[in-house]
């Protein structure tokens, strides 16, 4: 394949900082312990790109850098722009601003808001070209090499002023078969972990999730069936970053990480034989995991399992089919503590049947865990999920609506409590949980290194500074 096909600008638009994946969009200042994660879907857009013969350019203008200038000086035939939905009005711009400066520019969005917001967007944004919906790699794959964009499933398209929408594409069957993500194009040395500051990369190990929550926007965007890469595959890349980047640490994404035991037992046990000698996080169900697997992940390298908890009220996690209990919370906790990983727990706060009592019931449960680190979300409807539609049907969406601060402040009312009032029980989990003083004495034992305990006193500050 010759070299010089075009030259493809792949961007995060200049926004806060904000986490882009299409499953989970979280601006991360307000967040904690969240580190902001490098920008992996347009690496493996990139690499597609460059495995065409394209060149391929990455910035991600929320750490900084010169969009105009860019698109002046690289002067690219293409534009793909991730487009998040706490930034989508702003993120739009984008398209705007390079047919002024590139007007032969063929400008392309992605995003989970578009599994629900495409056409709006079309008719709305006349300088955007195309919409990628659904998984992205296949669709722009076909529409850099020139396949007309009737033939390409997973597109929204113009056809003379009429917006069309190619029909939906399915899922990549066999992982296996992309690129590695173009880490070369990326200044890695920005993305770290929250803790020790070291160099942190996403290697997203496996798509998809069966179980379809409420609140979720995993099984809308990656599918209900869990394509998993081979272990192989997932150790050569990780080789990868270890030969080429010097990377040790690394964050497997995932929608589910381990709900094939068989599966994350050959992972194991191939970092193990190859000595790789990294440290890594997952996520994790609370159902799914035992302690032969725990041992074997902890030998493995694994320091830290988020866990999905979502309330401490079981009446909660019915409601949106989680299919856990509490039991199964409280034993999946212990099994990773007794293996000497760190825990985070993630919750869910103003869920539609929400009440004072089941808020409290979540803070005595993340209380009662006692686990390293936990987020306590402010429930959010973001399209595309089920949660987005129940909003709509119940008239909890309304002009006030926004997704700015996705996660951190409520974007609806509960039925019977106001956002305000589920920020302050937000507020008062966070501090409730935090600032316990058999936390601060835990955690302090279990820092390191001097770097551990900057950053523990910064999240912290964070913590006590909120208003
Ligand atoms: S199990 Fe986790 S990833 Fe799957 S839908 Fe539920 S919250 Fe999302």
């Amino acid at each position: 394949m010759g070299k010089n096909r075009g030259r493809i600008l792949l961007i995060y638009p200049p926004s806060p900082v904000l986490n882009r994946e299409d499953r989970c969009q979280q601006p991360t200042k307000e967040l904690l312990v969240i580190p902001p994660l490098p920008p992996t879907d347009l690496m493996y857009l990139a690499a597609v790109a460059e495995s065409e013969g394209f060149e391929a350019k990455i910035a991600d203008y929320s750490q900084g850098g010169n969009f105009e200038e860019d698109l002046r000086n690289f002067n690219p035939d293409y534009l793909l722009v991730n487009v998040a939905t706490p930034t989508f009005k702003t993120d739009i711009e984008a398209f705007t601003i390079a047919k002024e400066i590139c007007p032969d520019i063929t400008t392309i969005a992605k995003g989970a808001a578009f599994l629900t917001l495409a056409s709006e967007a079309m008719y709305f944004a006349k300088e955007l070209d195309y919409i990628i919906y659904g998984e992205p790699e296949e669709t722009f794959r076909e529409l850099i090499i020139g396949v007309a964009p009737y033939r390409i499933l997973g597109l929204y398209y113009r056809d003379d002023i009429r917006v069309k929408f190619s029909g939906a594409r399915p899922f990549i069957k066999d992982l296996d078969s992309l690129p590695f993500p173009a880490r070369h194009l990326v200044d890695n040395s920005i993305y770290r972990r929250p803790d020790t500051n070291e160099v942190q990369a996403v290697i997203k190990v496996s798509r998809g999730c069966p179980f379809h929550c409420f609140f979720c926007l995993a099984t809308p965007v990656s599918g209900a069936e869990v394509r998993k890469r081979s272990p192989q595959n997932i150790v050569d890349e990780i080789k990868e970053c270890i030969e080429k980047y010097n990377i040790k640490n690394f964050l497997f994404w995932s929608d589910i990480f381990n709900i094939d035991k068989k599966w994350v037992m050959e992972l194991c046990r191939l970092i193990i034989d190859n000595g790789l000698n990294i440290t890594w996080s997952a996520n994790t169900r609370a159902d799914t995991a035992d302690e032969e697997m725990a041992e074997m992940m902890y030998r493995a390298g694994c320091r830290l399992v988020s866990i999905g908890v979502e309330s401490g009220s079981q009446e909660m996690l019915d409601k949106i089919g989680k299919k856990i209990t509490l039991d199964d919370v409280r034993l999946t906790v212990k099994i990773f503590k007794k293996f000497g990983i760190r825990i985070y727990n993630y919750f869910v706060i103003g869920l539609p049947w929400e009440t004072k009592d089941t808020v409290e019931d979540t803070i005595d449960f993340a209380i009662e865990l006692d686990s390293d680190f936990i987020s306590f979300y402010t429930a959010t409807p973001l399209p595309g999920t089920k949660f987005y539609e129940y909003a709509k049907e119940n008239k909890l969406l309304n002009s006030d609506t926004s997704f700015k601060s996705a996660y951190f402040y409520p974007s609806v009312n509960t039925h019977s409590l106001t956002k305000d009032e589920v920020f302050e029980l937000h507020k008062k989990a966070l501090k409730k949980f935090y600032l316990r003083p058999s936390y601060i004495i835990k955690m302090l034992m279990k820092i390191k290194t001097k770097t551990e305990f900057i950053n523990y006193f910064k999240a912290g500050m964070n913590l006590l500074l909120r208003r």
